[in-house]
């Protein structure tokens, strides 16, 4: 990413010099100039002005019809473009070293909400791994100071095989005041006991108790019914047996309940069979320890990847979940973006990105992906203060070089990325 420190620079020492304007007497910062992205499926504004005022938006339209008060800090961005920081809805935080889960630490969370923020991945929805140091995180990130991806979380993931046990679990998250509940239902391609029936509908009457949402990790499409039946609020992974059928779309309209694709789950678990497009990406690169990328491509691994029987089961699983999307999103189900990075191998932050781009590969259009992964995703998963550029909201935002409706791949060409108003520092 060193290549975009010139412009932040630029940005910087402009602001600096503003600041030092015995004119200025105000708090409030324009961007002038660049077309904004709302993330509400709108329209967007070309030549337009956003107002930003202790972290917030303050205003946000044409030139025309908002005008930027006098003594404000102008930054103009002619030529750039603005659109909300990205939300993933879901991922995983602060388990990994290298290649090696299970390390869960204070450290590990900060040092990936870091990592987060420089992809201009502004939110992480971390379902399930999360200790007392997330959910300390995730208590004190409101204010005009934050400069970390904003985080919220799921506890402990709930597992357990009779309705008391699990209700236990969902106390304790409960006690914790956690965003979610997340259970997994699934026999891991036959290799594993799945969660009964009668188990998740204690999770789920349970949670709902303690006014808390449950999102949902399953495989197949009939346990997808089952859990709709059984008032799941989010399915948080692909349908990925079969197609999915009228009765499926009827009954996730008829509940209301999202739908996360976590496309690149998929792919990360085939990709390493051999060398990866990305491990030439400069994107990818600039932020990845090399030590990890000689790991992956060790002919070894490879031919594990290779032979893998579940490797090949999940390869075929992406095209169904691919269809399954389209479907979906066609069908006016609610979509939302997420991953599932976070473990080992799921680079986080990059694989946001590559999400998008597979979202557009099954059919969306690029104005519907930017909103499954900034408006549309906040407001279904209950998130009020941000997602989209209006005023009033969290000032997360990312300025691009190049038009993400144009071609979904301009979101990674990141000029700046501010959260609460902070410009966060870019390797
Ligand atoms: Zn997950």
């Amino acid at each position: 990413m060193l290549k975009r420190s010139f412009p932040i620079i630029l940005i910087a020492l402009f602001l600096l010099s503003c600041t030092d304007d015995p004119e200025s007497n105000s708090n409030i910062t324009a961007f002038v100039g660049a077309t904004i992205i709302d993330g509400n499926e709108g329209a967007p504004i070309p030549n337009g002005v956003m107002l930003m005022e202790n972290g917030r938006i303050k205003a946000v339209g044409t030139a025309k019809a908002t005008k930027v008060p006098n003594g404000s800090r102008v930054v103009n961005l002619e030529g750039k473009f603005i659109m909300p920081g990205l939300i993933n809805a879901h991922g995983h935080i602060g388990g990994t070293e290298g290649l090696q889960g299970g390390r869960y630490s204070k450290e590990n969370v900060e040092r990936d909400l870091a990592l987060n923020a420089r992809y201009g991945v502004t939110t992480i929805v971390s379902l399930g791994g999360d200790g007392q140091p997330s959910i300390d995180l995730r208590n004190t990130q409101n204010n005009d100071s934050l400069n970390r991806s904003r985080l919220f979380v799921a506890g402990t993931i709930v597992t357990g095989d009779s309705p008391e046990a699990v209700r236990t679990v969902v106390t304790q998250n409960a006690a914790n005041k956690t965003d979610f509940i997340k259970i997994r239902v699934d026999d891991n391609l036959g290799n594993t006991q799945k969660m009964s029936p009668e188990v998740y509908a204690a999770v789920i009457d349970e949670a709902h108790k303690n006014g808390i949402p449950v999102a949902s990790h399953l495989f197949y499409l009939a346990d997808a019914k089952g859990l709709l039946n059984a008032g799941t609020d989010f399915i948080a992974h692909s349908i990925r047996d079969q197609l999915v059928d009228q009765e499926l779309i009827d009954l996730i309209k008829a509940k209301d309940v999202y739908y996360c694709p976590t496309l690149m789950r998929e792919v990360s678990t085939f990709v390493y069979e051999s060398e990866p497009d990305f491990f030439s990406d400069f994107f990818f690169l600039g932020e990845t320890d090399p030590e990890i990328i000689t790991a992956l491509k060790s002919p070894e691994r490879q031919q594990r990847i290779q032979n893998s029987a579940s490797a090949k089961a999940y390869r075929q699983a992406l095209v169904i979940a691919k269809q399954n999307l389209k479907i979906l999103s066609d069908n006016g189900v609610k979509i939302v973006m997420g991953t599932d990075a976070g473990p080992p191998a799921r680079f986080q932050g990059y694989f946001e990105h590559k999400e998008l781009e597979l979202m557009v590969e099954a059919g969306l259009t690029p104005t519907q992906v930017i909103a499954a992964a900034t408006g549309n995703s906040a407001k279904y998963l209950g998130l009020e203060e941000i997602g989209s550029l209006e005023k009033g909201k969290w000032a997360d935002f990312l300025i691009l070089d190049s038009n993400p409706l144009d071609d979904i791949r301009n979101t990674q060409r990141i000029q700046s990325v501010w959260i609460a108003g902070n410009q966060i520092p870019l390797k």
